[in-house]
């Protein structure tokens, strides 16, 4: 069972991964808290990056949002399902070309950068993202091309994503179409697969054992972190924690950011460093 309150016993902390929507900010607000003590963990040199399964953004719209709240980081800050899918293909696929993308213009530019041309004609690999167009026309030419033998990555398996009113269907839902389509299995790359946490981890340069993992909900977020080896910390400031036996618990779990006590490892942070 995951402890609570100001009793907590914090491990040695010398870096931070952490969740962005319903921790940082819900929707276009920003949660205070969360803004003070990521700048206050900032002041004191305490590495952190952020990892996001939202792939409609790319890290440099996320610079300019937490800007906005005051928070300033670097694009180097920032892990999207987008970017990491764009890496996986690359590690694990090095010698595909050709890319067909239903997904946000963001998921279509990482994988450019990539070095894949991104084209409906004879995708050796389909990756599916968030796309808020997306048509019959796209669901034949992916379904067709993974048929035909096309690798099939998702960006994160989200089936439902909270809205201003309500919900929409998420990235998780199209993707599970063209699986059930298809009947061939997606390599999805965002949590609660670990993924995106290497990344991050391998940016800041920490030992997993004392990068904290923040996230506010526990069958991505907290699942994520435990998987990859890093202590996770539950906030209960975005989506209702979920009750489920199936699924690792935190290790800690906060009301708010301000309750995580990181001073013995900044403090080795800077020895470090010194
Ligand atoms: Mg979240």
């Amino acid at each position: 069972m995951a402890k609570s309150g100001t009793q907590l016993q914090w491990p040695e902390i010398a870096g931070v991964i952490s969740d962005l929507d319903g921790v940082v900010y819900r929707g276009n607000a920003a949660i205070a808290d969360a803004i003070e003590a990521f700048k206050s963990w900032q002041r004191a040199k305490l590495p952190f990056c952020f990892v996001t399964n939202n792939s409609t953004h790319t890290p440099e719209d996320v610079v300019r949002k937490v800007g906005g709240f005051g928070l300033s980081i670097s694009p180097r800050q920032v892990v999207t399902s987008a970017i990491t899918a764009a890496a996986l293909i690359r590690a694990q696929y090095p010698k595909l070309t050709r890319a067909f993308v239903i997904g946000a213009p963001s998921l279509a530019k990482a994988i450019e950068e990539a070095g894949l041309e991104v084209t409906d004609a004879k995708p050796e690999v389909v990756v599916m993202g968030l796309d808020r167009q997306i048509t019959h026309d796209k669901l034949r030419i992916a379904a067709a091309a993974i048929l035909g033998g096309a690798v099939f990555i998702g960006t994160n398996p989200d089936l439902l994503l909270p809205t201003a009113d309500g919900f929409e269907p998420g990235a998780g839902a199209m993707i599970t179409a063209v699986a059930a389509a298809t009947q061939v299995q997606p390599l999805i790359v965002g949590k609660p697969e670990t993924h995106m946490i290497e990344a991050a981890l391998s940016r800041l340069g920490t030992p997993r054992q004392s990068t904290l993992m923040i996230g506010d909900q526990i069958q991505t977020d907290i699942q994520a972190g435990k998987r990859a080896g890093l202590p996770a910390v539950l906030v209960t400031t975005g989506v209702p924690p979920r009750k489920d036996a199936a699924l690792l618990p935190a290790d800690f779990t906060v009301s708010s950011l301000s309750e995580i006590a990181v001073k013995a490892g900044v403090d080795t942070v800077r020895q470090r460093r010194a």
